[in-house]
């Protein structure tokens, strides 16, 4: 049984003063049980202050480690607890495993990278762990990657709100447009929402902060308004989300008409509503050609389409004086349009012109948020049923925040391809 000790001290990485004792496995359950000791002789250090203290006693701990030939591999020791004169009584570190965790540092490892290919209710098949064990990894990889974290400088902030679970429930999503990254996930879409993120910040990195994209909601806005040092000239409503006011004006004008066509008994074109929200230019050609039929039927869509579609031109200016110019012309010929969906839209583009304008000369792209959106609705369509709010955010900041999520044991003999 020696070489078996042997060989297990050196898949573990177990080091002097620790010593692999016994080895079990247990064909008919498929179970090694390896026992782990450290010399009585040896002089431990307290966790917090490093500071050799005197033992206090020991506790049976266990931890799962990876799978040896397809057997489930557990660990198990006596860990001392020593008494420091300034921490009290505490657990010593071991060198394979983080404190609280009932993984080895490799396993949570091997967690940690399956979760980026897969979904947690099939990692926790494929590893013989429970779905709670796998939500426990994940949740301590984002605390310590929340610990390491740096938020150094950040120019450019995008502000987003994002539903889950049931339709109605909301969080609230800061992400660093630079780096692509989630920096803070916040409950719900209020003001309060979003001070939480600004307290974070220190009074410099408020300072370098140069733009801020969001939708046009008024509690964001406000938010920004008491945070950040000359707001107006940050705040961006960006291309993303006029678009998207835009796009939804046109499908009421299209639901409208579609109401008035059938109680008229007249035609009423069918599944037309994503066809509205696509460019032309992106359109197949027969698609196109049919898209141009449709259109000039001198719907009333038709015409809602084609304002716009001439909003998406206005982007292209660089000098905040011919933007206002250009964007007035085209509110103007919203506001006659006689089309009610398009003319509110209108007035909510007129008063928010300055951040309209402001997305426009600080050359805000939304190209890094649409990509973190993209992974999120992946987070969501992979959870069947978050079961609570704290477990989508902790998602969000384990797939997106670009954090350090190993541990730092692990990490050291963890080898990434
Ligand atoms: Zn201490």
């Amino acid at each position: 049984m020696s070489d078996n000790k042997d060989l297990y001290a050196a898949i573990l990485g177990v080091r002097a003063p620790w010593q692999v004792m016994e080895v079990d496995v247990d064909v008919k359950q498929e179970l090694v049980t390896v026992t782990i000791a450290s010399r009585a002789s040896t002089q431990h250090a307290c966790p917090t202050c490093g500071q050799p203290c005197p033992g206090y006693d020991v506790r049976r701990r266990s931890w799962r480690h990876l799978d040896t030939c397809q057997f489930k591999t557990v660990l198990i020791a006596d860990v001392p607890r020593v008494q420091c004169g300034e921490h009290g009584v505490l657990q010593i570190l071991t060198p394979w495993a983080e404190p609280g965790s009932g993984f080895t540092s490799l396993m949570e490892c091997l967690v940690i990278d399956w979760l980026g290919e897969a979904n947690i209710s099939a990692v926790a098949r494929r590893m013989r762990l429970t779905w709670d064990e796998i939500d426990g990894v994940m949740q301590r990889a984002v605390r310590r990657g929340l610990d390491r974290r740096k938020l150094e400088a950040i120019a450019r902030l995008g502000v987003d709100e994002t539903s889950f679970q049931k339709r109605h429930e909301y969080v609230t999503v800061v992400s660093d447009l630079e780096r692509n990254r989630v920096l803070y996930v916040a409950d719900e879409r209020t003001h309060e929402s979003l001070d939480g993120f600004w307290a974070l910040l220190t009074p410099e990195q408020l300072r370098k902060i140069e733009a801020v994209a969001m939708d046009m909601c008024a509690a964001y806005v406000r938010s920004t308004r008491e945070h950040l040092p000359e707001a107006d000239k940050k705040i961006c409503f960006d291309r993303f989300h006029v678009a998207k006011l835009l796009n939804d004006a046109v499908n009421a004008v299209r639901k409208q008409e579609n109401r008035e066509r059938a109680a008229a008994g007249e035609y009423v074109p069918k599944h037309t509503k994503y066809v509205w929200a696509q460019n032309p230019e992106n359109m197949p050609r027969e698609r196109r050609v049919s898209f141009e039929l449709l259109r000039d039927c001198a719907l009333k869509v038709g015409r809602a389409w084609a304002i716009k579609d001439a909003a998406r031109w206005l982007w292209t200016y660089s000098m905040r004086g011919w933007a206002e110019r250009a964007w007035k012309r085209w509110i103007g010929w919203a506001l006659r349009s006689r089309l009610e969906p398009m003319k509110k839209a209108a007035r909510t583009i007129r008063a928010q012109l300055w951040g309209i304008v402001n997305a426009i000369v600080l050359h805000v792209t939304n190209a890094g948020a649409e990509s973190l959106n993209a992974k999120i609705q992946w987070i969501k369509s992979q959870a069947c049923g978050f079961r609570n709010r704290e477990r989508f955010k902790n998602a969000i900041y384990f797939h997106c925040g670009g954090l350090d999520l190993y541990p730092a044991h692990g990490s050291t003999t963890h080898t990434t391809s």
